[in-house]
């Protein structure tokens, strides 16, 4: 089935999405702009957005196999995907294996601390309140999700750490943390949305612990771009 865009529907800080013919399906357009800070520092990262579409398609489609149900349809073009129209749950999921970013900052300890187990948390999807960190039942009380939702969310994302921590490590990348956002189809079903991707992940190199994700442009490190291809020809060769 060849999707054609139709109307732009919405413009985000790193994607596109159009509507299509069909009311149950639009395509995202993922951008090369980067952004971090809540939008206050922004740039270029050549290259990006067509690496973020086809190493989230792959994941994605990897995770379907799994029994992770996600919102991925058809990959279009390098940068373009058809993906099933949700209506998104306002929470940002977090998941940790190893101490860093606002965690470390948060309860002061240094980065790099592997913890025994991956933890979970959630932040408010709000740009204007700079997206807080909320507890489930702070959400359930604000209609943001169900019970159900909330337990069947925090299901796939621990499954998606297990498979995304070994499918990794085979490449000699650690997976220290990452975030995931989650979807209602129009059925009611809780699918994964969004991306997967060195902008929503903080991947080491196993080895040195180079950073390899969106750190470098965060921290002004330099190199964002072949840190991204590197990840991308670890994880799916020169396809
Ligand atoms: N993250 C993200 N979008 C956000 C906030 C965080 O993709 O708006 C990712 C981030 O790349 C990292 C993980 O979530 O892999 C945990 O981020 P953290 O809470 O440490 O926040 P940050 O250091 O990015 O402020």
């Amino acid at each position: 089935m060849a999707y054609e865009k139709r109307e732009q529907l919405y413009e985000g800080k790193a994607k596109k999405v159009y509507a299509t013919e069909d009311p149950n399906v639009v395509i995202v357009s993922y951008k090369d702009d980067a952004t971090a800070f809540n939008g206050q520092k922004k740039g270029t990262i050549t290259g990006k957005g067509a690496i973020n579409n086809r190493m989230t398609n792959n994941l994605m489609r990897r995770l379907e196999a799994k029994g992770v149900p996600t919102h991925y349809i058809e990959e279009l073009n390098d940068r373009e995907t058809a993906v099933k129209k949700v209506s998104i749950v306002p929470l940002e999921v977090i998941v940790r294996n190893i101490s860093a970013g606002s965690f470390a900052k948060r309860y002061g300890v240094e980065e790099g601390i592997v913890f025994d187990e991956p933890t979970i948390e959630f932040s408010y999807k709000n740009d204007d309140l700079h997206d807080p960190l909320i507890n489930s039942y702070h959400a359930v009380a604000l209609k943001l999700a169900t019970w159900d939702e909330i337990d069947t969310i925090k299901k796939y994302a621990f499954q998606v750490n297990d498979f995304l921590k070994k499918t990794l490590a085979e490449c000699g990348v650690t997976l220290v943390d990452f975030k995931l956002e989650f979807g209602k189809t129009a059925d009611g079903t809780i699918v994964l949305a969004d991306e997967i991707s060195p902008d929503t992940c903080r991947l080491w190199d196993e080895k040195t612990h180079e950073k390899l994700d969106k750190d470098r442009f965060r921290r002004d490190l330099g190199g964002a771009e072949e840190a991204y291809e590197e990840v991308m020809r670890r994880l799916m060769g020169d396809r």
